[in-house]
């Protein structure tokens, strides 16, 4: 089970967090615990390290430090009710705490942050949201530990910021964890891992579900639990759609295609361990926890309804590069991806037509304005005529496995969105036929999702 920021926002909510534990331990059923940090505290270590770096101002570390403090120190309290406990709870914070300002004034001398001391700054949330709830479970009454992920086993890649664990981390985390689940509830801290040498790295952000995955994958785990603050994986944005319901079941291949377009529920990343596997992903809201969420699961009968879900990306621009000289030329789409690449540029949609007179490609807008000079400096005197853009776009995915070989979805979407008078700019489908993403105006983005949820007959249950 691994728990999210939000889900642990509190010494409160640890609390809830620890019964929910205890209750289904007492069920009859062996849990690890993963736990992020506590919401926001992440974010606040990634910048006070910034800023350390760039001011050297140690009075503002100090503020940092006290505020950190005391939330952490409010936190065990709350979720603490035996006085013994809290003290040793407090304690620990206490000296983990020293460590980082420490860590922090350093920054503030040497004016550098390296990815190396980013990684170790940032696993401070988690190795301070660790005790509190191991401390919460033992006041009632749950024997536990608390292990940072290199301790529970992973062991990672050098790639700061975004490793990956080595093949023996699924040995090492299988001999440690499981020899204590009969007695206890471990708990160990998600996003971070450390490498060969022992030095600490991050998973990348959202990590924690990543960790939680690895670990379930090396326990061979009948189910990994991921926590939420949502009923589960909707069928779109609720903002949006108010009939938004919860998918009951899905696969992972479905599940793949809504996270990479922006639902953000699961990083593709962080369920491969439990596609390799084979291990179901369930994800449960926090705060109702006896609603059973969804089910990510490896087969899926296709089931009747062919689209699963409507999302929508926002925050993106469209390129568009043309030119009658790039018909037939080759290596032009190379080196616009190469460039693109090169200027560290990440690419959302791609389509180009069989004219070959143009490439669309749509881009997180933060990156729009290096991605247009990248591509006008490459091309300063070729094939390429115009490279346009536009910022006041969305990208509308429909993502369902039964969608393959089903003949007439495409003419449903589009069809729908016609009638609505939803233009639509720019098209994508991958072979896989899972997934149908499409451009529109920012304008036209939440008619286009209302539009196709009630198309597809989504706000109906199953
Ligand atoms: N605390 C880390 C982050 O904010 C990891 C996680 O929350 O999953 O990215
Ligand atoms: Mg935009």
């Amino acid at each position: 089970m691994k728990f999210g920021g939000t889900s642990i926002g509190d010494g409160a909510r640890m609390k809830h967090v620890a019964l929910l534990a205890k209750e289904y331990r007492e069920k009859g059923n062996e849990i690890v615990l993963v736990t992020s940090a506590l919401s926001g505290v992440t974010d606040a270590l990634l910048k006070n390290a910034k800023d350390a770096s760039e001011t050297g101002k140690t009075s503002s570390v100090k503020e940092f430090i006290a505020d950190l403090t005391k939330q952490h120190h409010q936190a065990a309290h709350d979720a603490i009710n035996k006085s013994n406990i809290v003290e040793k709870v407090t304690g620990e914070i206490d000296s983990r705490i020293e460590e980082l300002e420490k860590a922090l004034i350093g920054i503030c001398y040497l004016g550098e942050l390296t990815v190396r001391s980013i990684d170790y700054i940032s696993s401070y949330g988690e190795r301070l949201a660790a005790p509190i709830l191991c401390g919460s479970l033992n006041s009632i009454g749950v024997k536990s530990h608390t292990f940072t992920g290199g301790e529970a086993g992973i062991i990672t890649t050098d790639e700061y910021g975004n490793a990956r664990p080595l093949e023996k981390t699924y040995f090492l985390v299988k001999e440690r964890m499981e020899p204590l689940l009969q007695d206890g509830i471990p708990v160990v801290t998600g996003f971070i891992g450390e490498n060969e040498a022992g030095i600490i790295t991050t998973l990348g952000r959202g990590g924690s579900d990543f960790s939680a995955s690895i670990i379930g994958a090396a326990i061979s785990a009948d189910e990994i639990w991921l926590w939420k603050e949502v009923n589960g994986i909707l069928t779109t944005d609720p903002k949006i759609v108010p009939e938004a319901r919860t998918i009951p079941f899905i696969s992972y291949i479905e599940a793949m295609e809504l996270s990479y377009f922006g639902a953000k529920v699961l990083h593709p990343k962080a369920i491969e361990p439990a596609i390799k596997h084979g291990i179901p992903v369930r994800v449960k809201n926090t705060f109702d926890p006896d609603f059973p969420g969804t089910i990510v699961v490896k087969d899926l009968k296709q089931s009747r309804d062919i689209v699963k879900a409507v999302t929508v990306i926002k925050n993106v621009a469209l390129i568009n590069i043309s030119g009658a000289g790039m018909v037939g030329t080759i290596g032009v789409a190379a080196r616009v991806f190469t460039t693109l690449a090169n200027a560290g540029v990440n690419i959302i949609m791609i389509s180009q037509g069989s004219s070959e007179a143009n490439i669309s490609l749509v881009v997180d807008e933060n990156h729009l304005d290096k991605a247009v000079r990248g591509i006008k400096a490459e091309f300063k005197n070729g094939i390429i005529k115009e490279v346009t853009h536009d910022r006041k776009i969305c990208v509308v995915a429909v993502v369902g496995a039964g969608m393959a070989n089903t003949p007439g979805v495409a003419g449903r979407v589009f069809g729908a969105l016609g009638k609505a008078a939803v233009n639509v700019i720019m098209i994508s489908q991958g072979s896989s036929q899972h997934n149908i993403s499409f451009v529109v105006s920012e304008d036209g983005a939440k008619k286009a999702v209302q539009v196709l949820h009630r198309e597809f007959g989504l706000e109906k249950e199953k």
